[in-house]
């Protein structure tokens, strides 16, 4: 069957003085309906970039977008239009993305008459449906977006991307500025919204602690590039690329077993201006040999459906025995 999303060797580059930046650098992967795809990395990486990307927010330098199989950048006018009602986005700070004048109501009401959907009356009765279906009441549509808290805020986001009945929401690290309470409660809205609507998320995190109850499978992205991509248990269970390693031996955790996977990780991301050669993550990986500064390791399919993109990826020990014994 046709994916809904399916992204191949999408890429956005731009030329500098002093070279070029690889923002995102030949990213592939496809997304079912109904299912939650988790995109994971430290920021820079590149993520909120592949999520414009795939809603062709940007243009493309390379590669192709498709939703239901369309390539989306042959799409214009009403064709565009028609597949932005069916992919909605919602982003990290859902203020900066709320128009300050406009109520909450007037806000949610927004994208319905982009899309011509429902008269006046129709649209104010939808108004009230979807604020009852994030859990906020009715009176609150008069209100405006300083009047609410930051998750509340995040509500009227959703709200506003499932006006128009999408197939497909991308959430841009919806939860990262969210306190970790308010960050479950959010987490469990999406959830059950997914459930009743069937819908399929791209949902950006740079921490995997928030997608482990929440992705069907992940995607693990580095300087512009996906390093690892599992199904959520597997990943977790038996991850084969340091940089996951790294990653989740950043997860706080009560049992000390799993602490030390790997030495968590040092620096920055470098600069997605000239990245570094052969293996990108050379620079800071604790298991680099000679061989990764030069030759570009190519994802290999270490299990069905899960791939690793290092050179060492089926010969990492097994997590618990690192746990044990250390790296050597
Ligand atoms: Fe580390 Fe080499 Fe694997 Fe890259 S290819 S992740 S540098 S061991
Ligand atoms: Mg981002």
């Amino acid at each position: 069957t046709v994916p809904l999303l399916e992204l191949e060797g999408i890429a956005r580059h731009w030329p500098v003085k002093g070279g070029v930046v690889r923002a995102v650098d030949g990213v592939s992967f496809s997304l079912r309906r109904g299912e939650t795809l988790a995109l994971v990395g430290e920021s820079g990486c590149g993520k909120s970039t592949t999520a414009r990307l795939a809603l062709r927010l940007i243009e493309p330098s390379a590669g192709r977008a498709r939703i239901d199989g369309v390539d989306i950048n042959g799409l214009s006018g009403g064709a565009l239009r028609r597949m932005r009602r069916r992919a909605q986005i919602i982003f990290q700070d859902p203020f900066a993305s709320l128009n300050p004048r406009l109520s909450v109501g007037d806000a949610i009401e927004e994208p319905l008459i982009v899309h011509g959907v429902g008269d006046k009356a129709a649209r104010a009765a939808r108004v009230r449906e979807l604020l009852g279906l994030v859990g906020l009441a009715e009176w609150q549509a008069g209100r405006f977006p300083h009047e609410f808290s930051g998750g509340q805020r995040q509500r009227i986001g959703i709200a506003r991307a499932l006006a128009v009945q999408p197939e497909l929401i991308i959430c841009d690290e919806p939860v990262s500025a969210l306190d970790v309470s308010i960050q479950a409660q959010v987490v469990n809205l999406l959830k059950d919204l997914q459930a009743r609507f069937g819908l399929a998320y791209l949902f950006i995190a740079h921490d995997l602690a928030v997608v482990k109850h929440m992705a069907d499978r992940v995607a693990v992205m580095y300087l512009g590039r996906i390093v690892e991509v599992a199904e959520t248990r597997r990943l977790f269970a038996d991850p084969r690329h340091p940089y996951t390693r790294a990653l989740l031996a950043a997860i706080p955790r009560p049992d000390p077993r799993r602490r030390g996977m790997v030495t968590p990780l040092g620096g920055d991301v470098p600069s997605p201006l000239n990245p570094p050669p052969g293996c990108r993550f050379h620079t800071r990986c604790p298991l680099a040999q000679a061989v990764c500064r030069e030759v570009e390791p190519p994802a290999v399919e270490v299990a069905p459906g899960h791939h690793s993109a290092c050179h060492f990826a089926a010969e990492l020990p097994p997590v618990e025995q690192v746990a044990e014994g250390g790296l050597s």
